[in-house]
């Protein structure tokens, strides 16, 4: 070892004992030394009690695992590079040729996407049900039907379901299919992030989240997580996972765990603000309806009241029909502190206008365009005042 380049990589370096700080270490690796032969053979990583690899789990994203299935009331979690791949990694542990996918019409679009294009390949089908009528789940649910998606609310237009019913029909199903592969039911629970509502007492088998938006709470990082409570489903998730390569950096998961500090603090805030918003914006000029799940007399509040204790930053806001696309751009476009992006739950305030009609399959009541906001961190009155200054234009 006499030389340096050598001394600078076999270096004597251990973690320190004793350094008791706030923040756990940032560990990384693909490669983790083992200290034999036999270690190398039989180290295990599936339950935790030992490091094997990189793509296996580090004692940061170990943490990172425990901590997101604590805050969501489950027991075992999964750490994705993205809420999307979250998605699909359910789909693909889960389904095989000639199974059949239950979505929500007004799911995540993504979602849709993967089932609509990957998933068809495969030979794998989907059908859209109604989330807000579990007789259309109960009517779409074939023999072939192996997977049911929910979300609550529905992306974009926010409506409540009425989860444990939802479930109710999915377990009912089970029942008269006996000694067969179960309908397992998946929750895109990213809207709740586990402060909202606790998705395993709903009755969901699998809370997915997108740790994009609350946990991590700064716009700057992507990563996804399944959290399950049965031992089962998780180990096929976890094998899944792995064949799939998946990883999160480390640098990346100090981001979220750092961003959990401070969630349910920003979690209340973001939704009180995004309620005054919201029930500001229901008596402007041009505003048909507000969605959002706290407003009295938007699709579902009832089930959001009975089940749900928080509501997240988002509302929708339908306008008049008397307003064409183009002058619903130029509010968009008019807003100054809202910015135009994808994604939430981070600092800034976003918009973005959406043609309902053109994602989904059932019928849309409205026919004036849509415009969904995301309220970030900034004050309250100046948000209002820009919503004011944009809808004065748009008025004009
Ligand atoms: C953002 C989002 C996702 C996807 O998360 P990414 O990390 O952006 O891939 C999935 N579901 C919902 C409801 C989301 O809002």
């Amino acid at each position: 070892m006499s030389d340096l380049s050598t001394q600078l990589i076999h270096h004597p370096y251990r973690p320190p004992e004793g350094f008791d700080a706030v923040a756990p270490g940032v560990h990384k690796a693909s490669t983790v030394i083992f200290p034999h032969v036999q270690a190398l053979r039989t180290q295990e990583w599936k339950d935790k009690s030992g490091y094997t690899y990189g793509l296996h789990g580090t004692p940061t994203t170990f943490i990172l695992e425990e901590r997101i299935a604590t805050i969501e009331g489950g027991r075992f979690c999964v750490l994705a590079p993205s809420g999307l791949s979250a998605v699909s990694l359910v789909d693909m542990a889960f389904l095989r040729q000639g199974d059949e996918l239950l979505i929500p019409d007004n799911a995540y679009g993504p979602n849709k996407a993967f089932a609509s294009v990957e998933l068809a390949a495969w030979g794998i089908t989907h059908r859209y049900y109604d989330a807000q009528n579990p007789a259309d789940l109960a009517a779409k649910i074939s023999p072939a039907t192996r997977l049911v998606w929910l979300e609550a609310p529905g992306s974009i237009t926010l409506e409540f379901p009425d989860l444990p019913a939802l479930v109710a029909t999915v377990q009912q199903a089970n029942a008269a299919r006996e000694g067969e592969r179960p309908i397992l039911t998946a929750l895109d629970n990213t809207w709740g992030a586990g402060i909202a509502f606790n998705a395993f007492e709903l009755g969901a088998d699998m809370s997915m989240q997108a740790l994009t938006k609350y946990p991590s709470g700064g716009s700057d990082v992507l990563m996804g997580s399944v959290v399950t409570r049965d031992e089962a489903l998780h180990q096929q998730l976890l094998m899944t996972h792995m064949r799939l390569g998946l990883g999160v950096s480390g640098n990346d998961t100090e981001l979220v765990l750092r961003g959990l500090n401070t969630m349910a603090l920003r979690y209340q805030a973001q939704d009180t603000a995004t309620r005054a918003l919201a029930t500001w914006m229901q008596a402007q000029t041009g505003v048909v309806q507000v969605l959002h799940p706290a407003l009295p007399g938007s699709p579902g509040h009832a089930n959001w009241q009975r089940d749900a204790r928080a509501a997240a930053c988002l509302f929708s806001v339908v306008f008049d029909a008397r307003f064409n696309q183009t002058q619903i751009d130029a509010f968009c476009d008019q807003l100054e502190l809202f910015k135009l992006g994808w994604s939430w739950a981070g600092p800034i305030s976003l918009c973005a206008p959406y043609n309902v009609s053109s994602i989904r399959t059932h019928a849309w009541p409205h026919k004036g365009g849509l415009v969904r906001f995301a309220v970030g961190l900034e004050a309250v009155d100046d948000l209002r005042a820009d919503l004011a200054q944009a809808l004065a234009t748009l008025n004009a």
